[in-house]
């Protein structure tokens, strides 16, 4: 929103003189309602223009108070009589009351102990909430009030309005900021230069940018609010949408991929490496990842698909093709479990062929790494997998055609924007495909991803079972495992995960000593493998190939295994202390059973003592739709917390809310879409603030210093 939002949400400065202008030198701001404000972050003006309602409440025309009804929200005036503290502990409360003429009103706060400081024996204060009647005459719990001879003179009475509230602290409440809002706000709001044409903001019933900032705090009646609320929740959505789409056409325009080679024969070749045939589903998204790589114009598409769809294989078409057309690939993963399970998966499917697949990650030894350096820029290294590894200045590719990064949602923007970089051919880059497991939420995967193109894995592979989800308190612990138990002794193989190491607190399972537990009690004569990030990494290897080879039979584990482990024959999941994991990570916990033919189970030990856990637990044990979870989780936890916005590079908004906002968001980035086709650059003469606006909020979180 213009030119407040940079990625803390605001920007060093603005461009009108009255927007910048310190809050401490308007009038009627004395040093001590300054330092208030400040508590806030609100110094400057337009910080006080971006401080936006959290909501609005009618308010009724003052009334004396003897003529005040029981259970209405009222507002009344008069001078405070009486004061005392009550009760103590959780009951303490502050009471208080004031009288106008006869009429007598009780008001009482409960665990607001500051209030003893704002409301004294002998105030004058206008006071807003809802009556209760109590004995013979009535009360206000917890009511807002408003000193009326703070400034001299007394305020007017109040007639019947919309008035604003307004985010506030102990320090300073809502209805100061409002008076300052009042007395400052409009006279800035006039200045306010908007980046959008008129005719555009009429063709979509916008108001101006100024009016919308006019509707959000003074608004005259309650639809009002709404309106300029829309405006800037756009705007927010428009300006980000901008910059994606900004970045986007600058790749297309300004870089160079390889067009990759694709024939019936090369086709042939790549699946009789697989094993299996192709779901339909793959067929889909591998024909659109085709059109792409054939192309110029570098790739950039989102491959996702529930845990387990095999979007593996779909990566490693695209890899092979590179390979085939006498380029490099690069795999990079976002743990050194997953990256090695890909070279060792990898390694298996392309035995006996040419193709030579390199292993990089921070665990090698600096000579191993010199060596794969040095391999991989003369070309000796076709595929080459890692970590973030890949990511260091030191990893340069002879001709790197096409780059996977696996679980996209683990990385950010920036980190695909280095792994691009690693060509070093100037204005040519990789194709570039991002896989993801956590299924995004589609209004995220806009927002995110907007610069990406998407295709999805919509449907599993064939000959998979559904998986039971049981949901357990600790007390039912034995019970499982010894049940668990009869289904090793048949054959099976299990997972147990735990949220720690090493036993520190009492409620928190813990790796080691569950492994000890387990050999020493119900599992006894079990052949029991641990695994977590800190063993060597040439331990890890052994032991999951060890669990893959069924020479271990349950693997007691952190979350090192979520994602990527594939083990088929693995058809129990126990997750112990489950109330300790996200949603999207018990999912995908889950994923790691139900690969083979055999019915697999998935039991969540808990004891969930907060909603949010319990909502979580619930959620997971009740449905086994990725994309179902997904959306739960998004409302549960809000898009920010799902998606950590440092990871995610987007900036987070301070209007516009994703879950409710879907439309506006579509909207947004069809007009943005739509604009960057007729103005690629974003520089006709009359679209240089609208860039400047863009720049100035997402430049930095979306690269576009390159852009220019
Ligand atoms: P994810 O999408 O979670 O990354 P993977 O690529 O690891 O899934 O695939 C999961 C399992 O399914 C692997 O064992 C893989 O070999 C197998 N698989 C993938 N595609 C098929 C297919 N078309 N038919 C049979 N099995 C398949
Ligand atoms: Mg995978």
């Amino acid at each position: 929103m213009s030119e407040t939002a940079s990625q803390d949400g605001r920007a060093s400065d603005a461009p009108h003189p009255l927007l910048s202008a310190p809050l401490a030198e308007q009038p009627g701001v004395g040093p001590k309602l300054a330092q208030d404000l400040a508590s806030l972050g609100l110094t400057r003006v337009w910080h006080l223009l971006t401080h936006l309602p959290m909501r609005y409440e009618r308010h009724e025309a003052e009334a004396p108070v003897a003529e005040l009804e029981p259970d209405r929200i009222v507002s009344a005036r008069g001078t405070i009589t009486a004061t005392r503290l009550a009760g103590r502990g959780r009951k303490a409360r502050y009471e208080a009351v004031l009288m106008d003429g006869d009429g007598r009103l009780d008001l009482v706060w409960f665990n607001m102990p500051f209030m003893r400081d704002k409301v004294r024996v002998g105030d004058r204060l206008r006071v807003h909430g809802k009556t209760k009647q109590r004995g013979p005459g009535l009360q206000i719990a917890n009511a807002r009030v408003e000193r009326l001879d703070a400034e001299g003179e007394e305020a007017p009475p109040e007639d019947e309005r919309v008035r604003p509230v307004y985010p506030a602290s102990e320090r300073i409440n809502s209805a100061r900021i409002e008076k300052v809002a009042q007395s400052v706000l409009p006279g800035a709001i006039e200045v306010i230069e908007d980046h959008l044409p008129e005719d555009f903001l009429r063709e979509r019933r916008m108001p101006s940018l100024a009016e919308a900032y006019r509707l959000a705090h003074f608004p005259d009646d309650e639809e009002d609010a709404p309106r300029g609320r829309r405006r800037l929740a756009y705007d927010e959505l428009l300006l980000f949408q901008l910059g994606v789409q900004l970045k986007r056409a600058h790749l297309r325009t300004a870089l160079r991929a390889p067009a990759l080679k694709h024939s019936a024969e090369i086709d042939k070749h790549i699946r009789s490496r697989f094993g299996f045939e192709l779901t339909p589903s793959q067929d889909k998204v591998l024909s659109e990842l085709v059109a792409d790589l054939t192309r110029e114009v570098p790739t950039n598409r989102l491959v996702q698909g529930d845990v387990g769809s095999g979007k593996t294989v779909v990566a490693l078409y695209a890899m092979l093709m590179a390979v085939a057309g006498g380029h490099q690939a690069a795999l990079m993963a976002p743990t050194e479990i997953l990256a090695e399970q890909h070279a060792a998966g990898i390694g298996r499917m392309l035995e006996g062929s040419k193709v030579r697949v390199g292993l990089l990650t921070g665990a090698k030894s600096a000579a191993d790494r010199t060596a794969i350096l040095e391999d991989l820029r003369e070309g000796r290294i076709d595929i080459l997998i890692g970590t973030h590894a890949l990511l260091t200045d030191r990893v340069r590719f002879k001709s790197l055609g096409v780059a996977i990064i696996d679980e996209q949602h683990r990385f950010g923007v920036h980190q695909r924007a280095m792994l691009r970089a690693k060509e070093d051919d100037e204005g040519s880059t990789p194709h570039m495909v991002v896989m993801t497991a956590t299924p995004i939420p589609r209004s995220l995967a806009l927002t995110l991803f907007g610069d990406l193109d998407v295709s999805t894995i919509d449907r599993k592979p064939p000959g998979r079972t559904e998986i039971k989800t049981r949901l357990v308190t600790p007390d039912q612990r034995t019970k499982v495992y010894r049940y668990a138990r009869e289904r090793l002794d048949k054959g099976e193989r299990a997972f147990v995960v735990a949220p720690a190491i090493e036993q520190g607190s009492t409620e928190t399972a813990a790796v080691e000593p569950l492994a000890k537990e387990l050999a020493q009690g119900e599992w006894r004569g079990v052949e029991i493998g641990v695994l977590h990030g800190q063993l060597h990494p040439r331990d890890r290897e052994a032991t999951m190939e060890k669990f893959r080879t069924g020479a271990i039979q349950a693997l007691v584990a952190t979350t090192v295994i979520e994602v990527g482990v594939d083990v088929p024959e693995a058809t129990m999941m126990i997750i112990e202390s489950a109330e300790r994991f996200g949603l999207a990570q018990l999912h995908q916990l889950r994923g790691r059973v139900g690969r083979g033919d055999t019915p697999s189970l998935c039991v969540l030990i808990g004891a969930p003592t907060t909603d949010d856990a319990v909502a979580r637990l619930q959620a997971v044990a009740s449905s086994s739709d990725g994309f179902k979870l997904a959306e739960k989780d998004f409302e549960i936890r809000g898009p920010g917390e799902v998606f950590g916005s440092r990871q995610s590079g987007a900036a987070p908004f301070r209007v516009a809310d994703l879950v409710r906002d879907l439309e506006l968001l579509t909207m947004a980035r069809r007009d943005a879409a739509d604009w960057i086709r007729r103005s690629a650059a974003l520089d006709a003469p009359d679209e240089a603030l609208l860039r400047r606006r863009v720049a100035k909020a997402h430049g930095e979180a979306l690269g576009l210093a390159d852009v220019g």
